[in-house]
């Protein structure tokens, strides 16, 4: 395990972001399907690893963010509300 589990955003913080998710990769339940990349090529990318990272928090709005998540088959990405500080995605 490293410190790569969670990915931030790259510039470490949210000034500029389109809305209000904040999307993470949890490195150790991903298995590199990419259809978060498909469906969000700006904001995940596939490492050396095979593993998605973050590009950019403010590469697609919420409802794409957020769909990208929902795609993933094993629920590696998680979505919080920043303004809430609540998850948004996986449901709890
Ligand atoms: S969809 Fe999920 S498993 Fe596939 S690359 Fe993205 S985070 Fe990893």
């Amino acid at each position: 395990m490293n410190n790569k589990q969670i990915t931030p955003d790259a510039k470490g913080n949210f000034s500029k972001q389109i809305g209000r998710y904040k999307v993470e990769v949890i490195r150790e339940k991903c298995i590199g399907a990419a259809s978060c990349v498909a469906i969000a090529p700006k904001v995940f990318e596939l490492d050396e690893e095979q593993i998605a990272i973050i590009l950019s928090q403010d590469g697609e709005d919420d409802q794409t963010k957020l769909l990208a998540a929902q795609s993933c088959p094993t629920a590696a990405i998680v979505v919080t509300d920043t303004q809430t500080g609540k998850q948004v995605w996986p449901l709890e």
